[in-house]
């Protein structure tokens, strides 16, 4: 089963996603290949591949990619071998992607057996308000306020792209990560295929 979490930048979605992984046996985080810097404490091949962006042109001319976005400016592509493989071993493989790489990931993944829709469930993880998002952002001191601003006016965007894409089959509020965890985990659990 393909599994796509997204939510908008300090949302909590990268915890969420990593618990989820844990909670299921054999279940896998697909790192996605990025033309953006790595940032301090990422490790390569762990988070991303960080890749030049001649190098990212060459994957994408290639077909490498079973979706790739441009997000802040930078490019972001899930490797489709690598997933379809997991896929074919049996596992649930978790993409942490944004709206548009769920929109194009859900309209063609298909099941190789049989070549109907491939098993695919969709998480938005939403924070529990425009001012709890503003403070998350700020608390994690990556950026200065400029880029802040530009993260929260993006995210409400990506909160209201996503509501309107009808392409979520589930949305869950990060009040408590606890809890949000816990729901995540449980929701999956319910639609498992
Ligand atoms: P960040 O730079 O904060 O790690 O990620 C920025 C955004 O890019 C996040 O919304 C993340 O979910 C999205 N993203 C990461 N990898 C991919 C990918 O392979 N495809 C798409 N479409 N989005 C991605």
């Amino acid at each position: 089963m393909l599994l796509v979490i997204s939510g908008p930048s300090g949302v909590g979605k990268t915890t969420i996603t990593h618990s989820v992984e844990k909670a299921f046996p054999g279940a896998v985080f697909s790192v996605s290949a990025t033309t953006r810097p790595r940032a301090a404490g990422e490790i390569d091949g762990e988070d991303y591949h960080y890749v030049s962006d001649a190098r990212f042109d060459e994957l994408v001319v290639q077909g490498a990619f079973l979706e790739w976005a441009n997000v802040f400016g930078k490019r972001y592509g899930t490797l489709r071998q690598w997933v379809l493989d997991r896929l074919a071993e049996g596992r649930l493989v978790i993409l942490e992607i944004d709206v548009q790489g769920a929109i194009n990931v859900k309209g063609q993944l298909t099941d190789p057996r049989n070549g109907r829709p491939g098993c695919c469930a969709a998480l938005f993880v939403l924070p529990p308000g425009e001012d709890a998002l503003l403070q998350r952002l700020r608390a994690r001191r990556r950026e200065g306020e400029e880029a802040i601003q530009k993260r929260f006016a993006e995210a409400k965007r990506e909160i209201a792209a996503a509501q309107a894409s009808g392409v979520y089959d589930g949305f869950v509020v990060n009040e408590t990560l606890d809890r949000a965890i816990n729901e995540s985990i449980q929701w999956v659990r319910e639609r498992l295929c």
